[in-house]
This record gives structure tokens, sequence and C-alpha cells, in this order.
């Protein structure tokens, strides 16, 4: 699995199956989101509704193959362990990585090239922009769904069996 800048200077790849595949309307989400598409020529990263979809996987199924040093980190708090990795040839949003012991990383779905997992489920929809159409297609979660958290769960326990 590919995911590339919209300049193509910057590639990220991933191995074996995604964890997961949601879209996340809570508030960082969305303000996150906004920083990055106000930077200039910044394609957008969130989807119509408000909501932005990611796909996740292992931090250590994931590299960057490409454009390592065009990387920048943007956090919307100074202190906050989230990362919002925008790739600076083209200020396309690449990935959410995390300081602390998260052992995954949230591709933004937008940027996977080829064919694409589809979003499993919505979650934090509490925080949607009021008017907000959330499309029902999937389970719709007010806040983090305990199947979310249950399939990161899984990954975190496949790693430390080194599967
Ligand atoms: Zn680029
Ligand atoms: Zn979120």
């Amino acid at each position: 699995m590919i995911a590339r800048c919209v300049c193509g200077s910057v590639e990220f790849e991933a191995t074996g199956a995604p964890i997961n595949c949601v879209a996340c309307y809570c508030d960082d989400c969305q303000e996150g989101a906004r920083q990055i598409e106000a930077l200039p020529n910044a394609p957008l990263v969130r989807d119509p509704d408000g909501g932005t979809a990611y796909v996740l996987y292992r931090k250590d199924r994931v590299r960057c193959s490409r454009g390592t040093e065009l990387l920048k980190n943007c956090k919307i708090r100074p202190k906050s362990d989230t990362n919002r990795v925008v790739a600076t040839c083209c200020n396309s949003a690449m990935l959410l990585s995390f300081d602390d012991s998260k052992h995954w990383v949230d591709l933004y779905r937008s940027r996977i090239q080829g064919e694409v997992a589809p979003v499993q489920m919505r979650i934090c929809t509490k925080f949607a922009p009021e008017g907000s159409k959330i499309p029902n297609d999937v389970p719709v979660y007010p806040g983090f769904s305990v199947r979310f958290i249950g399939k990161l769960l899984r990954a975190r326990i496949a790693m430390l069996l080194g599967r």
C-alpha cells in the first residue's frame, strides 16, 4: 500500500492489512485539518461532512520510502503527543504519529493510492460540525467505540507476540 503526497515527492509504504479504517470527527482532527488546509495550495484534508478518514496501520509496518527530509511535524498544542505529519513540498497531510508509546499510525486515507480500504466506522461524531450530514453507511459512534479500541488492542498483542 502506497500513500503519496499530491506532487509525488513524498511516499509512504505500508505492508500487511490495516488495523482499521475510521472517519473521525473530534475537535482535534477538525482543528488539525483546518490548520493544514490553511497552508498555501494544501489539498483538502476533511470530507465535506467534517470528518477526516484515516487508515490505521501498526507503526512497525509503515515507513517513509521517499522524501523523508520534506516531512514536518505539526502539533495543535506544543505539548501534545500527536503529530500531524505534513509533506512540505505541497502541504499534503500524510499521517498522524505519536511521541508516546502508541503502537500505530493513522495515514490520511485521501493520500492512499489505488484501492483503498473502505471506512469501517465513524467515531466522535458528537463533535461534528452543526448540521453536517453524517452518512450512516457504517456504524456511527458519538465517542470512541469499544470496537475501535478492541481492534487497536488486538494489534498491540500481535506485535508483542512477534506476529
Ligand atoms: Zn508533495
Ligand atoms: Zn479525531
